[in-house]
């Protein structure tokens, strides 16, 4: 007999090899509930086991103490939460210029940050070396330490073979070495740890989709709008990644074959137009001999715009304007319930879903819209965390045993 006392290391339940299929539903189940507390029917659907399997299981799992039933939220929610189970589950989000580490306790959900100055830009020493010792820093202010961290969920700015875990494609600005899993270099650092890598936008759509604006939906597109854009496209819960992990690369859409040559190689991407430095270097031009305080970043101008600054919110607007109608493309093909604009314009989203809802409603076939439930557009919930928050619970639902 299980005492309710007993407590279990998430790391023995979960990484544990076994061949037996009823030990890996029962795995799927507890790492269903560490994503996130549920119902037997949220949890079967997650799962995609059967309510019976699932049932089972659960009842199992709950004599042993891995699992216990909630019922503050009274008979309605009868949620499914952690027992006596000790483990940290970490999410990096690198991008370009900064990193942000979130780390959570499989039994709470209370989530612990960081963030960097340093980034991808430095390059493959300098950002493995910091996103590691936030790592540490962040796993510990859970409570616990780094020798509890269950996974890794690692988010980086580059496309992502999802069957090789390879990089296929990375931005020509970074100088980065492309052979191998980018996961391998962390090995010196949190041997055994399974650490999963995918493309940072990719996993800020699952953050969203799971815990943010996106939540419920069957289809969804998150816009990542900062110094570059990206997004991510969830479908049915999966990540739609395409064969060579180039899909929702929204940001190099063609939008003008005359325009200025992007740093991707071709001309005229979306990225060219609403990328960051492209708008703050709008601003400049035309407040250039006028004004000696320009803004630096997108973050100095979205509060200007915010402050009712008429030059920064026209740039801001043109973009979302631009961004609106590369939505209406996507939206054609992809037809979504729903497409939420995170990253940095994400934090202007109060003035920028307006105009580019404009453009969707003028470039998108009308049944879109025309609908007792219309395709939104909504601003991100999640915030700047969105990526590292996906980023830790793609890497806790990845079943990955561990060879001792
Ligand atoms: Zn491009």
């Amino acid at each position: 007999m299980t005492s309710s006392s007993t407590t279990y290391d998430a790391r023995a339940l979960l990484w544990k090899p076994s061949d037996s299929l009823r030990d890996a539903n029962r795995r799927k189940i507890i790492r269903a509930v560490m994503v996130e507390p549920g119902t037997q029917v949220q949890i079967a659907r997650l799962t995609e086991l059967s309510q019976a399997t699932v049932s089972g299981l659960v009842n199992e799992l709950q004599q042993e103490n891995i699992l216990r039933v909630d019922n503050s939220e009274g008979a309605r929610g009868n949620k499914l939460r952690l027992g006596g189970v000790r483990g940290v589950a970490v999410g990096v989000e690198v991008n370009h210029n900064g990193l942000t580490v979130a780390a959570r306790r499989v039994d709470t959900s209370s989530i612990e940050y960081e963030t960097a100055d340093f980034g991808a830009e430095q390059g493959g020493n300098v950002w493995v070396r910091e996103s590691a010792r936030l790592i540490r820093e962040v796993a510990g202010a859970t409570g616990l330490d780094a020798d509890h961290i269950v996974s890794i969920g690692l988010g980086i700015p580059a496309a992502i073979d999802p069957r090789t875990s390879r990089v296929t494609q990375v931005a020509s600005s970074l100088d980065w070495d492309l052979t191998g899993d980018p996961a391998t270099r962390f090995k010196d650092h949190f041997p055994n740890v399974p650490i999963i890598v995918d493309n940072e936008a990719n996993l800020a759509a699952y953050g969203e989709y799971l815990y943010g604006a996106g939540r419920g939906t069957e289809t969804m597109m998150f816009v990542k709008a900062s110094t570059g854009l990206g997004a991510g496209m969830i479908v049915g819960g999966l990540i739609y990644r395409g064969r060579h992990g180039l899909a929702s690369e929204i940001g190099h859409l063609t939008m003008d074959p005359l325009g200025t040559v992007c740093r991707c190689g071709n001309r005229g991407c979306l990225e060219t137009i609403v990328g960051g430095a492209r708008l703050v270097d709008q601003v400049r031009q035309a407040y250039a001999g006028y004004r000696m305080d320009l803004p630096t970043g997108l973050e100095g101008m979205i509060e200007r715009a915010k402050a009712g600054d008429q030059v920064c919110r026209r740039v801001l607007q043109d973009a979302s304007r631009n961004i609106g109608i590369a939505l209406a493309r996507v939206g054609n093909i992809m037809n979504p319930e729903m497409m939420v604009l995170g990253g940095e314009l994400g934090r202007a989203s109060d003035l920028l879903v307006e105009p580019a809802v404009q453009e969707m409603r003028l470039y998108s076939l009308r049944g879109m819209f025309d609908h007792t439930q219309p395709t939104k557009l909504v601003g991100s919930e999640l915030g700047l965390l969105a990526g590292a928050r996906g980023a830790l619970a793609f890497a806790l639902k990845a079943d990955r045993t561990v060879d001792a």
